[in-house]
């Protein structure tokens, strides 16, 4: 019985449509449109400073779902930027009731009340 690499070997598929690539055994792609296809949905999501933000949403939203599990739906700026909550960045912005801004990590989303009070609200 043929193992995977020997298949492998014997047929290269194309990496991003899975056909079998006709040709030079050093192809990666089957065409031109597969290999963009491939590079626009992958790479672009490796590129470093996309990791990087990706890396501080996330980190965002489970500091926002940690305090609001505890029933902390008020918490002070100072408390969210010592567990490392990261204010530059946000998914998306929703107005909500009184006209305040909610910026969101995801489906977490937070409110200033003043200058030094947050108010957690959304938690999915
Ligand atoms: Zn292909």
């Amino acid at each position: 019985m043929a193992t995977l690499n020997q298949f492998m070997m014997k047929e290269k598929l194309c990496l991003d449509c899975g056909s079998i690539i006709q040709g030079r055994s050093d192809k990666k792609f089957c065409s031109d449109h597969c290999r963009s296809h491939y590079f626009f949905n992958n790479n672009s999501c490796n590129h470093p400073n996309i990791k990087q933000v990706n890396k501080i949403l996330r980190s965002n939203f489970k500091i926002l779902c940690h305090l609001h599990v505890k029933g902390q739906c008020k918490v002070k700026k100072n408390k969210l930027l010592e567990m490392g909550f990261n204010f530059n960045h946000f998914t998306h912005i929703k107005v909500v009731p009184n006209n305040h801004l909610c910026f969101f990590s995801y489906l977490a989303g937070y409110v200033m009340l003043d200058e030094d009070s947050c108010l957690i609200l959304n938690v999915g």
